[in-house]
């Protein structure tokens, strides 16, 4: 089998936009909140280890700083495992 594995919360996935989109909608209908990813913008060094993490596309460095589109985001963790400098949190 070919494709990317990607590892979300201890789990691997190869499909990571539709568990997480289905994940999403899921808690809309709950009316759970989500909790999006931010980034400490004190302690990020700009590496763009969560660009490459996100499934989504949800992560830019922009001034060499990560920002998450908080609309994107699906709250998977991905981010929060591979960044070197924890700066990253599900808010
Ligand atoms: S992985 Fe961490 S340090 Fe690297 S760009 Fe992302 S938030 Fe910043
Ligand atoms: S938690 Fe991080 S890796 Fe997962 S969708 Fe949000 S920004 Fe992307």
């Amino acid at each position: 089998m070919t494709g990317r594995t990607y590892k979300i919360n201890g789990a691997r996935t190869r499909a990571p936009g539709f568990w997480i989109t289905t994940r999403k909608r899921l808690s809309a209908e709950k009316g759970v909140e989500t909790m999006p990813a931010v980034v400490n913008q004190e302690t990020c060094n700009g590496c763009g280890e969560c660009v490459q993490a996100c499934p989504l596309d949800a992560i830019k460095i922009e001034n060499e700083k990560a920002h998450v589109d908080p609309d994107t985001c699906g709250d998977c963790g991905a981010c929060v495992d591979v960044c070197p400098t924890q700066s990253i949190t599900l808010s």
